[in-house]
């Protein structure tokens, strides 16, 4: 069986208390790699060698590390499919999604690629015209880099590029549930030129992500998870007055109107619900349906959703692959039964699926329930997993009161041919990606973020390199005379 251990300064070195925890493969139930588990003496040390690596890294030019971050695009291109098994294979997301996803983090690196040497700063005019006030974007130092399990690759690459473009160099914890793919990540490094301790990886759970946070080497936490743990990460760097980037969970509400195209609006609301098997966090999981198109919507979304292939991820025709490990499966049912129990009328769907091809998977069903009150549990808690919850209205004020009474602000969307509707309408969605007759589309040049219990900060576009740089002002004056010391002059 494959062990991985630490990538720390360039090398593969072995955790220094010597544990290792099993990679579980949650379509067989079986361990298929082993994993070191770091402590905060092994983030010490990848701390070092990314500190001794920062000083280079970051007096490269532009133009090189820009070389570099191409590089590493073409090569994750190239091995997109291997990656995309061993991703697949590590948490149960279904291969045409996982490769997808591999190309789109080898554009991240490529958009992210095309900044490095178009970091500007600004010339600033002052009162005094002798004085030459100007601005600098500079990294952070080394930046600490912690990601959840559900979609690996691509929340890393949402912080990754963007941080090396501008200078820093990273220590990177993957989750305890999903660790390999970052890992093998590592490997392609090794053969796009990328200078040693530029990127590390300490992997394990809760305490290595916690000594990351904690250790004051590093300058700036980067973190994509749940709420829960961000705000323990949001109060540990308070303490530690080190500035954090928080991209959290959702409960996203997908509104469709009666003028909406009752096809179109149906594949996004199942393709907003039922890709990723729900789990992700701008998952549109609250459906909000005005009156005269709600009975359609729901049969035409029940028709859809028990047409869903499960099945092996691996297998190119699986449309929905498993949960990605056994706490999430359980926390998903325990929802499904809380549901049921709490009067939600349940359309489709509604438990674990079995069957002979899908075998030991953590397999659910993909579950409908309609008529949910927004008060209900379903309706206000997320889930993380394939069940949607439907909710009727009448009114476009009914609509946006019930869509932005929750505490996450990440996505929305509107299902709308009326476009005076859908501009009244965006001004008023409390979250920070709004989406109109489309949802759970992403680019590279998009800034992609939350509000509310959703978090702070932006990945993606811009901003996404923005939150990876801080600003230094420059003031000369050379007006070569001597100033009253007692007096403010600007
Ligand atoms: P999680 O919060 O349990 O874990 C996330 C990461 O934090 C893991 O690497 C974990 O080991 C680490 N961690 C745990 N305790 C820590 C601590 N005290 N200090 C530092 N690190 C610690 O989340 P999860 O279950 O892996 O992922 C699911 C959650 O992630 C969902 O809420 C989902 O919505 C959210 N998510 C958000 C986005 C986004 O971009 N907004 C994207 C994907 C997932």
């Amino acid at each position: 069986m494959v062990e991985y251990g630490l990538y720390i300064g360039g090398s593969w070195v072995a955790p220094k208390a010597g544990k290792l925890f099993d990679a579980v493969n949650p379509f067989t139930g079986e361990c298929w790699a082993r994993v070191s588990e770091a402590d905060a003496a092994d983030v010490d040390h990848a701390v070092t060698a990314a500190t001794t690596a920062q000083v280079g890294w970051a007096a490269t030019n532009g133009a090189t590390r820009a070389r570099i971050l191409n590089n590493i695009a073409d090569i994750i291109t190239e091995n997109a499919k291997n990656m995309a098994v061993f991703e697949s294979t590590d948490n149960g997301k279904v291969i045409r999604e996982t490769e997808s996803q591999m190309l789109f983090a080898a554009r991240l690196f490529r958009f992210y690629a095309g900044y490095a040497d178009k970091l500007f700063g600004s010339t600033i005019p002052l009162d005094s015209p002798s004085v030459l006030d100007y601005t600098t974007r500079e990294p952070y130092g080394v930046v600490g880099l912690i990601t959840a399990w559900n979609s690996p690759i691509t929340l890393l690459c949402n912080k990754l590029p963007a941080a090396l473009a501008a200078g820093n160099t990273v220590i990177v914890k993957p989750s305890e549930h999903a660790s390999v793919s970052t890992l093998e990540l590592c490997k392609l490094f090794e053969k796009a030129e990328l200078p040693a301790g530029v990127v590390n990886v300490v992997t394990g759970a809760g305490p290595t992500g916690a000594a990351i946070v904690t250790h004051p080497g590093i300058s700036k936490v980067s973190f994509t998870g749940s709420p829960v743990v961000g705000r323990k990460i949001a109060a540990t760097a308070g303490e530690h007055l080190k500035p954090v980037t928080l991209e959290l969970g959702g409960k996203s509400p997908n509104i469709i109107f009666d003028d909406a195209d009752p096809e179109a609006a149906t594949i996004g609301a199942l393709a907003g619900i039922f890709g990723a098997t729900g789990q992700t966090c701008v998952a549109g999981s609250r459906l909000l349906v005005q009156r005269g198109l709600y009975d359609e919507i729901v049969s035409r979304l029940a028709a859809r959703a028990e047409e869903i292939r499960l099945g092996d991820p691996l297998d190119h025709d699986s449309e929905m692959g498993t949960v990605a490990n056994k706490p999430q499966f359980d926390r998903i049912i325990a929802s499904i039964e809380a549901a049921k129990s709490a009067g939600a009328r349940l359309v489709t769907g509604g438990g674990a699926a079995t069957g002979d091809h899908l075998g030991n998977g953590l397999f659910v069903q993909p579950t409908i329930f309609a008529d949910v009150e927004n008060s209900m549990d379903i309706a206000q808690s997320e889930i993380f997993g394939p069940v949607l919850s439907i909710l009727p209205f009448d009114t476009e004020e009914e609509a946006v009161q019930i869509a932005n009474d929750i505490p996450f602000g990440l996505a929305a969307g509107i299902w709308t041919r009326d476009i005076s509707r859908a501009m009244r309408l965006v001004p008023k969605m409390k979250s920070g990606v709004v989406w109109v007759n489309t949802y759970r589309v992403v680019a590279a040049q998009a800034p992609f973020g939350g509000t509310k219990e959703s978090g702070f900060g932006r990945e993606r576009g811009e901003q996404g390199i923005m939150e990876f740089t801080s600003i230094k002002n420059v003031m000369i004056d050379y007006s070569d005379q001597a100033r009253d010391p007692f007096a403010i002059k600007n």
